[in-house]
């Protein structure tokens, strides 16, 4: 069974052929980061209409890639929420126009659903299985007793993991996305700025992480003022050590509730070696099997779509033609 994946919820064109859900035949990605780099952040207008130039070639190169045509596709899975509305809606417009075109059934898919299925392109899954989706709009705890269910344990009350990382990426003056420049910066210093750690309350599976922005905002103010300075690798470092371990933490206590036989890491905040590295650590310590994506396939990609769609197409879960964007759907 051929899916064709397409997925342009942010400022990510992309499209891929992925076979019976676990093989990836082609995964074309044509990122926009360098255009949104000058505006220090993805710009909605500016993103739909890049996506608009890229959508048709990234899915012809995606076909042509995969030594497949539309004649081999079984059913075209896409993005439809949560991400930009104007974003949201190229891909699927182009989705609906092909399967209208070619009668081939449609699928929506949740993009974070999506971001956890790029796992079963790496392993299959083992059920129940806690999955820590830490992405630029996302940081959620979610426990899965099947395919395609999802029960949300926890997620954060305020800024997403990859937004915190962003932010005070910023006040550090990197570049942005500043994810990847915090983790490289982390490497070279010791976590010795003290930070809090945002446990919430004990049962809590929920996350916080604008208290400890602020704290990291307020400690650069109060050392200027002060005339010191800072090294910013350790303050790199002790973000990195607050919010990998809270995140970590919460991850092992809700895989030992569920009695989880996986872990399973996903989105882009994935990519963090600082994080890897943790939660290796840790599933390692308490026995429990773990499953990271490769870099690629953390980030926003349409073979974790096609991948996840693969299992509502099994189900038969197909969508009519009236498939809208939805910025802010549910995963539950
Ligand atoms: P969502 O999936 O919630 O809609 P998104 O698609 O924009 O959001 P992703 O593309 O999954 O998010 O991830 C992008 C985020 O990952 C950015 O915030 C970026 O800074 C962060 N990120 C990427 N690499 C790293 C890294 N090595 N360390 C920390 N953060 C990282
Ligand atoms: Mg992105
Ligand atoms: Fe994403």
């Amino acid at each position: 069974t051929y899916i064709l994946g397409i997925e342009t919820s942010c400022d990510e064109t992309s499209a891929a052929v992925v076979q019976d859900g676990r093989i990836v035949l082609s995964n074309v990605i044509a990122s926009q980061a360098d255009i949104h780099k000058r505006f220090g952040g993805v710009v909605p207008e500016v993103a739909s209409r890049r996506h608009v130039e890229n959508i048709t070639l990234t899915i012809e190169e995606a076909l042509s890639q995969a030594g497949r045509s539309l004649d081999d596709i079984h059913a075209i899975a896409v993005t439809y929420g949560p991400g930009l509305v104007g974003a949201l809606l190229v891909g699927v417009a182009a989705a609906k126009a092909i399967s209208f075109a070619r009668g081939i059934p449609l699928i929506g898919v949740h993009h974070i659903a999506g971001h956890i299925y790029a796992n079963r392109l790496v392993e299959e899954m083992q059920f129940p299985l806690v999955a820590l989706v830490v992405s630029g709009g996302h940081t959620e705890l979610v426990l899965m007793r099947a395919h395609g269910e999802y029960e949300i344990l926890g997620e954060t009350r305020d800024d997403a993991a990859g937004e915190a990382y962003d932010k005070v990426a910023r006040a550090l003056k990197l570049p942005y996305p500043g994810g990847p420049h915090i983790d490289r910066l982390a490497r070279e210093g010791e976590p010795r700025v003290p930070l809090p750690r945002a446990w919430l309350e004990p049962d809590s599976y929920d996350f916080s992480f604008s208290g400890l922005k602020s704290a990291v905002l307020n400690t650069l103010h109060n050392a200027s003022q002060r005339g010191e300075t800072i090294d910013p690798a350790d303050l790199a470092a002790s973000f990195q050590d607050s919010v990998t371990e809270v995140l970590v933490e919460k991850t092992i206590r809700a895989a030992k509730e569920y009695k989880a036989r996986q872990v399973l890491l996903a989105g882009g905040v994935a990519a963090n070696r600082g994080l890897r590295e943790r939660l290796q650590r840790r599933c390692e310590a308490e026995g429990i099997a773990l499953v990271i994506p490769p870099l690629s396939l953390c980030t926003d990609n349409a073979a974790m779509i096609a991948a996840a769609g693969y299992i509502q197409y099994q189900k038969g879960q197909f969508a009519d033609l009236d498939l809208n964007g939805v910025p802010g759907l549910s995963l539950s």
